[in-house]
């Protein structure tokens, strides 16, 4: 089915339609509708699968591009994925003016990112210990935050990062809209779901 059949800005859809993305994926197709009604979701779904077009779908639709404040974050295993990530979040969102997609990993210095996070960002793509480093240090605050992503959770369980993901959710405001991405879905990413989401819609491709 067709983008034009959902709820989006006629910006967004212009941009969807210039990039060539006439149908949306599986996995865009059963997740889109729920998370731009707000819901959690948990999908199930690969790398290929069209998943990072599905939530930056949903972190563009509930952004308020004039509120300079963070709105979304998106946490990745390793650095490389939040490149990637990033880098996709801005090409759907090269429609829209002003906005800041900030990215936050290890491998770089702390303090400079913290003095430009001084200057603000809309979107923050990270890995879980750089992330946990800027909350204890109080360099990110997170309590605008409207829709929090963690992608590849299985991988970032495997990778053991529970006590970061722990403290992300601790900084997270209670009331968020919480999507989870996963190829698998083991024991472990079912009790962190139970934990961290409010009623998610699971969905499987
Ligand atoms: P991902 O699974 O998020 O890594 O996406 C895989 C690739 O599919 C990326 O290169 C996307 O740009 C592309 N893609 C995602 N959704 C669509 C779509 N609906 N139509 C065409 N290409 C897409």
């Amino acid at each position: 089915s067709s983008f034009a059949s959902l709820p989006l800005s006629q910006s967004l859809l212009t941009n969807l339609a210039s990039l060539r993305y006439e149908k949306m994926t599986e996995i865009q197709a059963q997740s889109l509708p729920l998370i731009l009604k707000g819901e959690d979701v948990i999908a199930q779904g690969k790398t290929g699968s069209g998943k990072t077009a599905a939530f930056t779908l949903g972190i563009l639709h509930h952004l308020k591009v004039k509120q300079f404040r963070i709105q979304s974050l998106v946490v990745c295993p390793t650095r490389e994925l939040a490149d990637q990530v990033a880098s996709d979040i801005r090409t759907l969102a090269r429609s829209i003016h002003n906005i800041k997609v900030m990215t936050l990993c290890g491998g770089t210095p702390l303090s400079p990112q913290a003095a430009s996070l001084e200057h603000g960002a809309h979107i923050i793509v990270g890995t879980p210990g750089r992330l946990q480093d800027h909350l204890k240090r109080g360099s990110l605050s997170l309590q605008h935050l409207s829709v929090l992503v963690l992608d590849e959770a299985d991988r970032m369980l495997e990778m053991g990062f529970q006590d970061e993901i722990d403290t992300i959710i601790e900084h997270s405001p209670a009331q968020r809209q919480t999507l989870l991405f996963s190829a698998t879905y083991p024991d472990q990413i079912q009790k962190i779901a139970q934990r961290i989401m409010n009623a998610p819609k699971q969905i499987t491709v």
